[in-house]
């Protein structure tokens, strides 16, 4: 017999973690299963084992609001994996996960009032089918089996190494080799300054500069109240609201002034780099400060590495790759023994896979979102993607809040199937992409917009970028305003 959920978690990331936390707190009586083509937990903190890799939001707020962070603002990849294994380990929820599980496709049928799942068991090669009530779609943004690799022209002719950070091998040597980073983004600045010791030399090759905060990685009132044995779940909780009133009181500064801020920030920088340094080309972005998340440096390494002459800054486009190089368009040539490719990710949309609803194929192009969870046409389905300006987890926490008050009102209503319909006076109105690219436009969500749901103009068609107005709105929804149709 088929075996049969309530809920289908796809993915067992920070997100898939926290739902099957808040289904088993929140649901308890719900059956559910989480399903992972990875080998074990973590999801991005899995995948992602370059020198350095590191978050770079505080964990305070990456954790969850649940279980208390003891570490330092900044955790390592490993510390995080960590932090997830014992969330894991305290809920007793391994026996709810199955890994080496990749899902090909859900196909929903409105007769049998269910999803029908098809995956492939990655250690056996077996088709595993299963039903579930509900899916919950915790697959994150992006593919985690290979990275995004832009093509160059002459790269067939470079003699060196080229390697990603989402693919990094073991066995990578970067001792006494002259190394070129290409990129600006977070994964960049971690990864620089943990190879710059050992390699002959780094140059980070950017096209365009990014926003960096050195901070030391301590937080003082954290400490403070560790130190006075304050328990842990208010010390959590107390240092949460604290970054909730600054990262607030820095958007609202970063919205009435943008130049004010932008010029502090820059000044910040200038401040941790070498007498001389063109600041102006290498870290004064053309975005505004808020428009995506400020990376943290720890302790400025990135600058440190830059003082002390270990690493370089150019800021160009890529000419073309030689055997021993890079041309840029200036027509500075750049030495390298081994490229590292930061140049981000590949969009997956759903976790690449196939949703079909009664019979029919769906395109999550042809989509309108209903507050970023779940979608037109898709039933008993709900979608995590967090926040990019804030720390993500804060968005799966107030959407597993959501998913479960929903599951609570199918139960209340006896009802089977629950999707979000359009109001005859929102047939017509006008739709935009998923993210609005004045507000948030990273490259890999540039490249693959097109791909994504669209959001309408009015509520409830809409999601949000702040979490500090969308906790409320989400714990306020009214299920019963029509644009849920319940069945
Ligand atoms: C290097 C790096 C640093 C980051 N730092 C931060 C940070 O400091 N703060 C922050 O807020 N965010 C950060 N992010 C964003 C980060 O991805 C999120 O914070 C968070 O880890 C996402 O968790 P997730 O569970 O939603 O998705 P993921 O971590 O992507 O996990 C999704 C899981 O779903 C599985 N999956 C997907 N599709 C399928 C399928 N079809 N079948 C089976 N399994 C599937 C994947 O195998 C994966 O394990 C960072 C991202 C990267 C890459």
């Amino acid at each position: 017999m088929t075996e049969h959920v309530d809920v289908l978690v796809v993915g067992a990331g920070i997100s898939g973690i926290g739902a099957a936390y808040h289904l088993q707190d929140q649901r308890p009586g719900t059956s559910f299963l989480v399903l992972d083509a990875l080998p074990s937990y973590g999801g991005t903190w899995w995948t992602h084992r370059y020198p350095g890799v590191r978050s770079d939001s505080d964990l305070f707020t990456l954790g969850y609001r649940f279980h208390p962070w003891s570490g330092d603002p900044i955790a390592t990849g490993r510390q995080i994996l960590q932090y997830l294994g014992a969330v894991i380990a305290e809920h007793d929820l391994e026996r709810h996960i199955r890994y080496r599980h990749r899902i090909e496709s859900a196909e929903w049928s409105s007769e049998a009032s269910c999803w029908t799942i098809t995956a492939t068991n990655l250690g056996t090669d077996e088709t595993v089918k299963l039903t579930a009530g509900f899916v919950w779609m915790c697959q994150g943004y992006y593919r985690h089996g290979e990275g995004y690799k832009p093509q160059w022209d002459g790269l067939e002719d470079f003699e060196g190494e080229v390697l990603h950070p989402q693919e990094w091998p073991d066995e990578a040597e970067l001792a006494g080799k002259r190394v070129v980073v290409i990129g600006s983004g977070a994964t960049a600045a971690t990864l620089i300054p943990a190879i710059a010791d050992d390699a002959a030399h780094v140059t980070m090759l950017q096209r365009s500069p990014t926003y960096f905060m050195a901070r030391p990685n301590v937080n003082e009132l954290a400490n403070t109240l560790r130190a006075l044995d304050i328990p842990p779940e208010w010390t959590h909780e107390i240092v949460r609201r604290q970054i909730f009133k600054t990262t607030a009181e820095m958007r609202a500064a970063a919205s009435s002034d943008p130049e004010k801020v932008k010029k502090v920030v820059v000044d910040s920088m200038r401040s941790q780099l070498p007498e001389g340094f063109d600041v102006d080309r290498h870290f004064t972005p053309s975005y505004r400060v808020w428009q995506q998340r400020l990376a943290i440096l720890p302790d400025g390494d990135l600058f440190r590495a830059i003082r002390e002459g270990k690493v370089s800054v150019v800021t160009d486009t890529i000419e073309r790759f030689t055997k021993d190089g890079i041309t840029v368009g200036s027509g500075e040539h750049l030495e390298a023994d081994v490229v590292i490719t930061a140049t981000g990710f590949d969009l997956a949309v759903m976790g690449d896979i196939d949703l079909v609803v009664d019979g029919k194929d769906i395109d999550p192009a042809d989509l309108v979102t209903y507050r970023g969870i779940m979608f037109t046409e898709l039933p008993n389905l709900a979608y995590v993607f967090g926040y990019f300006r804030a720390s993500w987890t804060l968005r799966a926490d107030i959407i597993s809040d959501f998913v479960c008050r929903l599951l609570a009102e199918l139960d209340l209503r006896g009802a089977k199937k629950v999707v979000p319909v359009l109001r005859p006076h929102d047939a017509d109105m006008s739709l935009i992409s998923w993210v609005d690219p004045a507000n948030f436009n990273p490259g890999y969500m540039m490249r693959t917009m097109h791909r994504m749901p669209k959001q309408g103009d009015r509520d409830p068609w809409t999601w949000g970028l702040e979490y500090a107005e969308e906790k409320n709105v989400l714990a306020g929804v009214d299920l019963d305003d029509g644009t849920l149709a319940f069945s």
